[in-house]
């Protein structure tokens, strides 16, 4: 599928669930309304729209939320996609996930053909944890990498950067990571939803200046590594491992976007930080054939916007676009 900028829309991510059990300050507000039940795809209809999209081109899936891992019976679901990778429709089956759940699942993921894993961790100190995460427990995180760690899943750590909160833990961070043989990626701060946490402009810390910074204390290699996501990666010498900077605010890479969301109740965001949708729920249960949802898929891609307009400043300080990330799938 090419986009009208010549894009080729390989890469589909889903969330599979908008709730889930912590309350990062960044992303949700502590009393958030999730959607009703009732209005959420099943995961028999999860399952044919993800083929819909592999038949058109999907060569990458990644399941998201929300926390994808408290969605009931969700194994199911990774097992049935799975059988794309043995056909070899689909080159990459994985999830984004915030690794409470992990210690449970690890084994089942790995068997159902994941290999990588992007497991959300901002800090390595229990009591920070708490106050980012609001509802989570560090310990249980800890156990969850572990587990993935020990079957063999391939652990990145992804950890967004907000000031005056963990920008005095990257460099411990990186030489955790450098030991355990974790990538790690830094992400800033996107004006998604209302969070009721105080001022965006107060958490975001641009990623040009905490680069500059680092290179003070490492030596940071540019490296033409990729994921098929937005992260520029540079290798660290002195630990052999692999730091990613996610940068949608100080160097917008829309020019290479090669992705699409979608929602846990069919609609499908043609971008992260813009508001048109198309609603892929209707005609998935409007017929047994998936050729109308075919349709409706490539004329979503026909009108993917250009790029995103992020701005964070004291004169800008509300979100950009009102979803909060766990709705569209970070
Ligand atoms: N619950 C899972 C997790 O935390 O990994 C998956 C969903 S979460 C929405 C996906 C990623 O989005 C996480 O790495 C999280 O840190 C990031 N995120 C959430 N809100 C964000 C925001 N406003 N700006 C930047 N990143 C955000
Ligand atoms: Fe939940 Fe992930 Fe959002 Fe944190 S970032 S509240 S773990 S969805």
């Amino acid at each position: 599928m090419l986009d009208p900028f010549g894009r080729s829309i390989s890469y589909l991510r889903v969330s599979v669930t908008d709730r889930c059990d912590f309350r990062c300050v960044y992303c949700m507000s502590e009393d958030m309304t999730f959607l009703p039940k009732a209005e959420i795809l099943t995961l028999e209809e999860l399952d044919r729209l993800a083929g819909a999209f592999i038949r058109l081109g999907v060569k990458k899936l990644r399941l998201t939320g929300g926390e994808p891992l408290v969605r009931r019976n969700i194994m199911h679901l990774f097992q049935s996609l799975g059988r794309h990778l043995t056909t070899g429709a689909l080159e990459e089956l994985t999830l984004t996930t915030n690794g409470s759940q992990l210690a449970r699942y690890a084994a089942a993921l790995k068997d159902a053909g994941v290999k990588r894993i992007n497991v959300s961790l901002d800090t390595l100190d229990a009591a920070k944890f708490k106050a980012i995460t609001r509802w989570g427990r560090f310990e249980q995180v800890m156990s969850g990498i572990e587990a993935a760690k020990a079957v063999g899943l391939q652990v990145k750590l992804n950890a967004v950067a907000l000031k005056g909160v963990n920008d005095d833990e990257f460099d411990r961070m990186i030489a955790w990571c450098g030991e355990d043989g974790f990538d790690l990626t830094l992400i800033e701060v996107m004006p998604m939803g209302e969070v009721g946490a105080g001022a965006r402009v107060d958490q975001y810390l641009p990623l040009s200046m905490v680069r500059s910074e680092l290179r003070k204390r490492w030596t940071l290699n540019e490296s033409d590594y990729k994921t098929g996501g937005p992260a520029r990666y540079y290798t660290v010498s002195e630990t052999g491992g692999r730091l990613g900077f996610i940068t949608p605010m100080t160097h917008n890479f829309c020019e290479s976007c090669n992705r699409v969301r979608l929602t846990c109740t069919g609609t499908l965001y043609m971008c992260l930080g813009q508001e048109d949708a198309a609603d892929l729920r209707a005609p998935l249960r409007a017929s047994e054939s998936d050729a109308p949802v075919e349709a409706a898929i490539r004329a979503a891609i026909d009108r993917k916007p250009k790029g995103h307009d992020f701005i964070i400043d004291r004169r800008h300080d509300r979100p950009s676009v009102p979803r909060h990330m766990s709705v569209t799938g970070g």
